[in-house]
């Protein structure tokens, strides 16, 4: 995938609390172009894969347990330097750290359900994408 590309999902709770307008909204006022959209539904077994960095964490369980609990808004986004910049939209972890503004300050409850994910590097965004679109969605 090129460098120019990050990869999100709208996750359970955004998608739950209706604000999946809202949020595309925002990522495509932002600057961002929507390369590829769905809603999905991740199983136990993907949620545990696609976290697998984290399976050692006291929240892991949760973790999927969150992500699997209602369906997400998977999608690539295309921007210069989309990585870091849409690290930037959607601002800390803990939406209690999230600079005003951005999406997690916005519409997270907590450092766990925080409404969205963002890829933290190039090669992550990449293999996140690869994930969840097959080759002929990607355009
Ligand atoms: N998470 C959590 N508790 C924590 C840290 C993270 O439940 O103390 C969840 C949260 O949903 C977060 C995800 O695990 O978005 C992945 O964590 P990471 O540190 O990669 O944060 P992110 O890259 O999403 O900001
Ligand atoms: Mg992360």
């Amino acid at each position: 995938m090129a460098t120019n590309r990050t990869f999100t999902m709208l996750k359970p709770d955004a998608v739950e609390k209706g604000h999946i307008g809202a949020i595309l909204e925002k990522i495509n006022a932002s600057g961002f172009r929507i390369v590829a959209l769905k809603l999905t539904h991740m199983t136990k077994a993907d949620a545990e894969s696609f976290y697998a960095i984290h399976n050692e964490r006291p929240f892991f369980g949760e973790l999927v347990e969150y992500m699997t609990r209602g369906p997400i808004v998977a999608a690539i986004l295309e921007k210069e330097n989309a990585v870091a910049d849409f690290r930037t939209l959607i601002g800390a972890t803990n939406p209690a750290d999230a600079a005003e503004g951005t999406i997690r300050k916005l519409y997270a409850a907590s450092i766990g359900e925080n409404a969205v994910h963002g890829s933290d590097s190039d090669e992550n965004a990449s293999i996140e994408a690869e994930f969840h679109f097959a080759g002929r969605e990607q355009f």
